[in-house]
């Protein structure tokens, strides 16, 4: 069976479909860039009340992770890759 492939533009991971064209859902996006762990999606409202990141509210923030002091924030959105 033929494999195409593509790779992730922020990760470099490969991902493979058995159909020309087909898309992958990369899930770097959920992964910290500064540990690697699985972050969790961004709730406005604990984070600001709690901690006071009224600033981030320009911000599309999409995931955080609490592992950190600041806590890290990524707008990464899931990469979708086309694989050729
Ligand atoms: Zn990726
Ligand atoms: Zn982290």
């Amino acid at each position: 069976m033929a494999r195409y492939e593509g790779k992730c533009p922020e990760c470099g991971k490969t991902h493979y479909s058995d159909m020309k064209g087909g898309v992958a859902v990369c899930d770097c996006w959920q992964h910290c860039r500064m540990c690697g762990a699985e972050m969790t999606p961004y709730a406005p409202d604990l984070a600001m009340n709690t901690y006071g990141f009224d600033d981030r509210r320009d911000f599309a923030v999409l995931m955080v992770c609490t592992l950190h002091f600041p806590m890290f924030f990524s707008t990464r959105k899931p990469v979708e890759v086309v694989c050729t």
